[in-house]
């Protein structure tokens, strides 16, 4: 990232610049984080709102950049975050409205947002003990859909999301929007079809293929005690024959109605809260 001032080649870490001007240039680098190619090439992405931002520093996220509309700010919150940043080698940053409005592409934006750096887990060291149900997705196309399983992963205890294939960006904004913050407590893996069932097959968990001619009913497979995978199939092509044949289980969820299928969060909502149903309980809400 560049410097504030773009006066000097050498960054100033951990200046806090106010910034007014849409051509600032590390306000253009920052809006660039909207395209993908330039998301792969600096290898970050753009997360909104001041208690993810305060979460993703907790959970160890590297931040590049805070940005923050002073007026709109609770002041001790943002000087601690910043400090935060200021210390982890980041550069703080006090902008306009306007030039809130342009990096996040929103008429009503959150008045703090950070640049963070992505981080992914290689399959290799994912190993599954008994008890982890980790979702695998084939080529999911819809952030929407993505961030929403990220999300639901994280509510129902899940250890992590695997990508497989050609899928859309997980560190998109629609997609990080979607989370709901969950993008930064749940683990992510990419990996191709050829990897994963290689994978798969050495790993010895439960890979569960979630299918609309599944010959179980979801309800009947065993869950406990053992490490489960929960494969599912892409929004339009469904599971391939490659990766339905070396699930142990392929598993339907019974519809009525004339809906042909249900839609992947929603699937996978539902084949995961049954998957740890055993594992899940109601808190105690006594004070
Ligand atoms: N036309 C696609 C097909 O033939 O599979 C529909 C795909 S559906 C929108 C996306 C994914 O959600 C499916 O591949 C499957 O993993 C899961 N899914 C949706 N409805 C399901 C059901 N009733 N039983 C099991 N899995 C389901």
């Amino acid at each position: 990232m560049r410097d504030p001032n773009a006066s000097g080649s050498t960054p100033r870490v951990g200046l806090v610049k106010e910034i007014t001007s849409l051509s600032n240039p590390v306000i253009k680098d920052i809006r660039a984080l909207s395209m993908k190619k330039h998301r792969d090439e600096t290898g970050t992405f753009l997360a909104e709102g001041l208690k993810l931002v305060i979460d993703a520093i907790e959970l160890g996220w590297n931040i590049q950049t805070l940005i923050y509309a002073k007026a709109r700010t609770s002041t001790e919150q943002v000087e601690r975050i910043a400090a935060l940043t200021v210390a982890r080698g980041g550069l703080v940053l006090e902008v306009s409205e306007k030039v809130l409005t342009a990096i996040t592409r929103r008429d009503n934006p959150q008045a703090v947002i950070a640049v963070f750096e992505q981080k992914l887990t290689p399959l290799s060291e994912i190993a599954p003990k008994a008890d982890e149900t980790w979702i695998a997705l084939d080529r999911v196309r819809d952030p929407g859909n993505l961030g929403t399983i990220i999300r639901t992963a994280d509510a129902a205890g899940a250890s992590g999301v695997m990508l497989i294939g050609e899928t859309v960006d997980p560190f998109s904004t629609e997609t990080v929007r979607a989370t709901m913050g969950s993008i930064f407590a749940m683990p992510l893996v990419r990996t191709s079809e050829v990897e994963f069932l290689n994978w798969s097959a050495k790993d010895g968990a439960l890979l569960v293929g979630s299918h609309l001619k599944g010959s179980v009913d979801y309800r009947s497979i065993d869950y406990k005690d053992r490490a489960v995978v929960l494969l599912m199939g892409n929004e339009q092509a469904g599971l391939p024959d490659s990766m339905a044949s070396a699930c142990g289980k392929l598993a339907r969820i019974p519809q009525t109605g004339r809906a042909d299928s249900l839609n992947l969060a929603i699937a996978t909502g539902v084949m995961l809260f049954e998957a740890r149903r055993h594992l899940l309980a109601l808190g105690d809400l006594t004070p």
